[in-house]
């Protein structure tokens, strides 16, 4: 398995330090992991890079704002399911769809997936085309984890209240 951290330098330090925090601990742990650094002015860079390592090893992200446990990159690498994911608190679980900010995706997904089919999409879209994209041809759901993850990522003010966790991401848009 792979850990493949992407991060983009300078987007908010502070966050992301616990994130290389989280990594070296999980490295100590024996995780194999590669740090990515992604350029801010290539947004189809992400998207590339994951066609690049697609069909080589099972694939854990994990993104440059969240802080997994060790007990939670264990405990989906050692997983059956194909497809994990760790959603942020508060959020609804939904179907499919998904965030790749902590997601694991199985060697045995890739292999049933051609590389070429994989979409080149910004990086802004990348997340639900690829949690949809895995889900709707392997006809399989994300497996959901609660081993602790911390995530980092300022949300604008109205996105912070409990009632918009509380609907997941659709309230965002009201
Ligand atoms: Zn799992």
């Amino acid at each position: 398995m792979l850990i493949l951290h992407p991060f983009v330098y300078g987007v908010r330090p502070d966050d992301q330090a616990h994130c290389w925090e989280a990594l070296t601990e999980a490295e100590g742990a024996g995780f194999k992991i590669e740090h990515l650094e992604l350029s801010a002015a290539d947004p189809f860079q992400y998207s590339r890079e994951i066609r690049q390592r697609w069909q080589k090893d099972d694939l854990l992200i994990v993104e440059h704002d969240v802080a997994p446990s060790v007990e939670l990159l264990v405990a989906m690498a050692n997983c059956e399911h194909p497809l994990c994911t760790r959603l942020y608190d508060g959020q609804a679980p939904v179907v499919g769809v998904t965030h790749l900010g902590c997601t694991k995706i199985a060697l045995s997904v890739q292999e049933a997936l051609p590389c070429p089919a994989l979409p080149s999409v910004q990086y802004t879209n990348l997340d639900v085309t690829i949690t949809e994209f895995c889900s709707y041809w392997t006809r399989d759901y994300w497996h959901c984890h609660t081993e602790p993850l911390v995530h980092y990522h300022e949300r604008p003010p109205w996105q912070k209240d409990d009632a918009w966790h509380a609907v997941g991401h659709q309230g965002a848009a009201r």
